[in-house]
């Protein structure tokens, strides 16, 4: 389909021309040009710039600085091949205000012949301290002849890379789509009624400028992301985002699911039998799903709460709607410890109740597997707890109405819906009840998650007592030793976290070890229990299930123990190399204590020298315990991509937004989203094929 730009031709069509259409590009280059989504001419206008470089200035050689990126002019003094542990050729320049050393490691013959004696160049890079002083390693460079070359006009764009396709050639060629275009063939999907935040430029003017910004653009502002140019696309970037989520959800609840009415009246008598009542916050979430669930309308509803806010119960309440509708209900944990844990509290519960609960889990025995894979099949269970084992294949359900997701943050997003895809029969989808811990503030889990219908579980179950979290060097090990001691003859337990040493199991598994040996040695009176990810799942169950009992006072653990673990006896909690975790892991970690009425303590042990980021992290999470602030923390120190992850979110990586630097935007994002869902349909699958393309994170997994 190579159509040549024809006199006839409308800027519009010239917009969705392919991009083979430019000369030079050729099939190798377009498919390059492909991983970088760019298919057609109009998709280069939005591949952006990742930074600037100022070349509308020469800086004099006596100016520069090591660090320093910049442009400047010499005349060439001496050139020659040097051997420094490695061929290199050096080439010093001087401009009358200081010396400059150009070094290459890849050069030619005539590279070098080039670089004689006299010659004048003019060199762009960046400027750093060398044996021989200031030099500059492969920078850019031109000769200079005797008339004057102009220098840049606008700020140098920096393109991101992609395999194969050099800054220079894209750059050329987003000009050559800038120059052949003009402004009106970008279109801007945005109707105006759906409202533009005040102050930003249009579109055109957006992308023309942030491709060529004037050289007395506003350097720092284009830097940190913030000038109205880049708000513009920022603004459109999450339209699209925003947008495809919302027609997700929007595809799921067209499906027909079905209607769990609960004739048993199981979720009564489930909620009557429990130990406590739930809290208000805990019951308003309930209602928001039991709402959902009588429909015939497919639930997908996200439950977020802090650590401890018990949102087990929650979820253990609508698998009894659906058990008392006469249906199937699955909740998946992310790790085995963990649904052998959810498994025992959901069989304590149901068990007076009549109703089985079976587990699933990919280390246990094969016929306990094969026999709980029988009753799911079969029906005679209703209730099933289990890891992603669930989702395997060979795993049938009989009638299942409700998935239940625990600890969200661990899978993603294709792993959710393949279990949802496990219970589509008969027409009729699952409904989806997604829980986490992850308190990210509102505005942006309403675009992150704009997928989902989110309640959220704003208070703790009462009568818990503040935890106390302290830091201390990991000198003072012996009093910290002491302190389980005395936690222990109280009649309390605790837990000792290991170092995060590596990132395999076998080594985590191996320091484990050693310190539970050296612990029990230190604590002849202590009875020691270890669990790690590498132990055989019945050590593991046994090792949990003695610690749970009282039986083992102090479980050393590695970070397994990070989700959901539950043993509200357990009041002191010590964590080694705390400087190594992330403020998310430790507000988790944490988490595992503070669960009874008894006063609790967080030992953060660390070892020096501790990075600014370190110290901050450590201080935050000494000073408070709340979950949201704690986020909002993390979010300050490393941004919304690292707190989400990519990964749990249906967001895709974003190209010039920011969730947490553009979060003013996102409540206008929101508003115009309404007004697009509403009327603009064919808007929408244009943003969406400019911003996200067909990525397949957006489809349904097949
Ligand atoms: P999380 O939200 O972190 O998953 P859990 O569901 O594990 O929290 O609950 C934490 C603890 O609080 C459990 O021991 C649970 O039995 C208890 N719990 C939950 N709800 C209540 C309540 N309403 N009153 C008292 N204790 C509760
Ligand atoms: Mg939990």
């Amino acid at each position: 389909m190579k159509a040549a730009a024809g006199a006839g031709e409308s800027p519009a069509d010239r917009a969705e021309r392919p991009v083979t259409t430019l000369r030079g590009v050729g099939a190798a280059l377009a498919e390059r040009l492909g991983k970088l989504g760019v298919t057609r001419v109009a998709d280069l206008l939005f591949v952006l710039p990742l930074r600037y470089e100022d070349r509308t200035q020469v800086t004099a050689i006596g100016q520069l600085g090591p660090g320093k990126r910049a442009a400047v002019e010499g005349e060439v003094l001496l050139t020659e091949v040097a051997y420094r542990g490695r061929r290199q050729l050096l080439c010093r320049i001087s401009d009358g205000s200081g010396m400059l050393t150009l070094r290459f490691f890849y050069f030619s013959g005539a590279q070098q012949a080039n670089l004689a004696r006299g010659t004048r160049l003019r060199c762009f890079g960046e400027a750093r301290r060398g044996p021989l002083g200031l030099e500059m390693v492969h920078p850019e460079y031109r000769r200079l002849g005797h008339e004057a070359v102009p220098l840049e006009e606008n700020l140098t764009p920096i393109y991101p890379l992609t395999g194969g396709v050099p800054q220079g050639r894209l750059r050329a060629l987003v000009g050559e789509a800038l120059r052949e275009m003009d402004r009106a063939t970008v279109r801007d999907w945005i109707p105006p009624e759906a409202g533009l935040p005040e102050g930003l430029p249009s579109l055109g003017e957006a992308v023309s400028y942030l491709h060529h910004p004037p050289r007395e653009a506003r350097h720092e502002e284009l830097a940190a992301g913030r000038h109205p140019a880049q708000r513009r696309l920022a603004f459109e970037e999450l339209l699209a985002h925003h947008l495809s989520l919302k027609v997700r959800k929007r595809a799921l609840k067209t499906d027909p699911a079905w209607a769990l009415t609960d004739e048993a009246g199981l979720t009564r008598r489930f909620l009557a039998g429990l130990p406590f009542a739930l809290t208000g916050a805990q019951r308003r979430a309930l209602d928001d799903a039991e709402r959902d669930l009588v429909t015939g309308v497919p639930m997908a509803r996200l439950v977020q709460g802090d650590v401890g806010c018990g949102k087990t119960v929650v979820a253990a309440a609508a698998a009894a709607r659906a058990a008392g509708s006469g249906f199937q209900a699955t909740l998946m944990a992310p790790t085995e410890l963990l649904a052998e844990q959810h498994w025992r509290n959901l069989r304590d519960w149901f068990h007076p109740l009549g109703e089985t609960v079976a587990l699933v889990s990919g280390s246990q025995p094969p016929r306990a597997r094969r026999s709980a894979l029988a009753a799911i099949a079969s029906g005679e269970v209703r209730i099933a707890v289990g890891t992603h084992a669930l989702f395997q294949e060979g795993i049938d359900f009989k009638r299942l109405a409700l998935v239940i997701v625990d600890e969200q943050h661990r899978f993603g997003v294709q792993q959710r819906m393949r279990l949802q895809e496990k219970g589509q029969k008969e027409g009729r989808l699952p409904h989806q009840l997604i829980m986490t811990a992850t308190p990210i503030p509102r505005t942006l889990a309403m675009t992150a998650y704009a997928d989902l219908d989110i309640s959220v579980i704003d208070e703790l179950p009462p009568g818990r007592t503040p935890i106390l979290t302290v830091v201390i060097p990991e000198q003072r090990r012996a009093e910290v030793v002491l302190r389980i001691v005395e936690a222990c003859r109280a009649g309390r337990q605790a837990y000792w976290v290991c170092p995060l040493i590596d990132e395999s199991d076998e080594l985590r598994a191996q320091a484990a070890e050693e310190t539970a040996a050296t612990l029990s040695a230190a604590l002849p009176g202590v009875r020691v229990g270890l669990v790690h990810g590498r132990m055989p799942s019945a050590a593991k169950d046994a090792a949990m299930l003695a610690f749970k009992a009282g039986k083992i006072q102090l479980l050393v653990a590695t970070t397994v123990i990070e989700v959901g673990v539950d043993v509200p006896n357990a009041t002191l909690m010590v964590v080694e190399n705390a400087e190594r975790m992330g403020l998310a892991q430790l507000h988790q970690l944490r988490g595992r204590v503070g669960r009874g009425t008894e006063a609790s303590t967080c030992v953060l042990l660390y070892r020096a020298p501790l990075s600014p980021l370190a110290r901050e992290r450590l201080k935050v999470i000494r000073d408070t315990t709340d979950g949201f602030e704690i986020a909002r923390r993390d979010l300050a120190l490393r941004g919304p991509g690292e707190l989400l992850g990519t990964r749990q979110t249906g967001l895709a990586q974003l190209r010039v937004a920011d969730l947490m630097r553009d979060a003013d935007l996102l409540p206008q994002v929101q508003e115009a989203a309404e007004v697009l869902l509403a009327s603009y349909p064919l808007n929408i699958a244009a943003l969406a094929a400019r911003w996200i393309g067909d990525d397949e994170r957006y489809g349904r997994v097949g």
